[in-house]
């Protein structure tokens, strides 16, 4: 195995090769169909050009957590239609990922021809990264192709494991953009404001730490931020705060203390009885038996102003219970405030890409990052094993 980009793949030529593509085609499905095709339609450029190129093209794809089971509601079947009809190209489905089935799929291929296989992880060695299910997958082409960003910080079989068995193996367009995109974080212009909701301190602990540390502004938000509020002594109610955090909570905020960097927290809240619709009021303090479902309008306000001012832009998480329409307010004000911020922004995660495309401001945000925790890796300076199998480091 030796790594180029794609570019130099198709000038070395792919003509007659049967070329492995990772792909991330998990897109969320509705009533058996897709409900929204943002993934399909940015994998396109790399399929395109390998097929236009005259490679056999096999796709791979994971779709959702079946967990090592065949899960109907999970087929990728959906998908190839509509990545057929948005290729332009029949695009052909098998229903297995590896044995005989797929093997004769991949032997019908003529130059030019895309095959779709089922789901990676309807086999458990797919993300246990087994040697067996790694070639069984490598038996089937010739080349590699790693355009799956969302899934390169997982050393998965199908990102890691058959890289190696491969002759030649390079980053898609998806997967370079994504990396070349990601700069304007990794070497921000400042003022750097990074805004971080989403539901836990301890999904993105080490993100925290580090975003705290190079942000100029760093906004919190979401159930992570009444961890902190806890952590400064505040009544919480009863929002989602975590015991075991409040000592990382407060490192990081006297780390920032004295060092010109500020750490925003929620002056103002949404609060309600349940995580569910009903009765809600805004309040300053948290009263006992309520909970914090979303940062207050004069919250929003102070993040709004932080992004006007900002150079760069960071956003990952909601800042509320955003799948409930009225708890969304402080998440799509912060959406339109990143939108209309000056700066050169980027917005990673599922749930904010969610937020994103129902506040209809993605075409004013710089970059939209398929890969939430994947992004939140890799600006870490983490090395993801998709990349490091690639021949790439952090
Ligand atoms: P992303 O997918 O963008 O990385 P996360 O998955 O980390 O974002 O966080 C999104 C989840 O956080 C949503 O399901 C949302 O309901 C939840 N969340 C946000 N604020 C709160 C809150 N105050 N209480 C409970 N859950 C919250
Ligand atoms: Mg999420």
């Amino acid at each position: 195995m030796s790594t180029r980009d794609l570019s130099a793949l198709l000038a070395e030529g792919v003509k007659g090769r049967r070329v492995l593509v990772r792909s991330d085609l998990n897109v969320p499905l509705q009533d058996g169909a897709v409900a929204d095709d943002a993934r399909i339609r940015a994998s396109l450029p790399t399929l395109s050009r390998l097929a236009t190129a005259g490679a056999r093209v096999i796709v791979v794809s994971h779709l959702g957590r079946p967990g090592g089971e065949r899960r109907p509601e999970l087929s990728l079947a959906p998908v190839a239609q509509a990545l057929g009809e948005a290729l332009g190209r029949k695009v052909a489905f098998c229903h297995d990922c590896i044995g005989p089935e797929a093997e004769a799929a991949v032997a019908g291929l003529g130059e030019g021809d895309v095959l779709l296989l089922e789901n990676l992880r309807f086999h458990a060695g797919e993300t246990r990264n087994d040697p067996g299910f790694a070639r069984a997958l490598a038996s089937l082409a010739d080349d590699y192709v790693n355009d799956a960003f969302g899934t390169a910080h997982r050393a998965h079989a199908s990102t890691a494991g058959v890289v190696p068995l491969l002759a030649r193996a390079a980053a898609g367009d998806l997967l370079a953009s994504e990396l070349e995109h990601l700069e304007i974080v990794r070497k921000p212009k400042r003022p750097f404001v990074c805004l971080l909701g989403g539901a836990k301190v301890s999904d993105k602990l080490a993100a925290l730490e580090t975003l705290a540390a190079r942000a100029d502004v760093l906004c919190i938000g979401g159930a992570m931020a009444y961890t902190f509020l806890r952590a400064q002594g505040h009544a919480t109610g009863a929002s989602l705060v975590e015991p075991d955090r409040l000592e990382a909570a407060r490192q990081i905020l006297a780390a920032a203390e004295g060092s010109g960097r500020r750490i925003l927290l929620p002056v103002d809240h949404v609060v309600a009885e349940r995580p569910a619709p009903g009765p809600s009021r805004t309040v300053r303090e948290i009263p006992d038996g309520w909970l914090g479902v979303d940062i207050g309008p004069e919250t929003a306000r102070a993040y709004a102003a932080a992004c006007a001012a900002a150079s760069t832009l960071f956003w990952n998480g909601p800042m509320g219970i955003f799948e409930i329409e009225a708890f969304a307010v402080g998440t799509r004000a912060v959406a339109e405030a990143v939108a209309e911020s000056p700066a050169r922004s980027v917005v990673g995660g599922g749930d904010s890409l969610a937020a994103v495309r129902a506040a209809g401001v993605g075409d004013r945000i710089t970059h939209l990052s398929t890969g939430g925790g994947a992004a939140l890796d890799y600006l870490q300076g983490i090395e993801l094993p998709g990349l490091v199998a690639l021949g790439r480091s952090a």
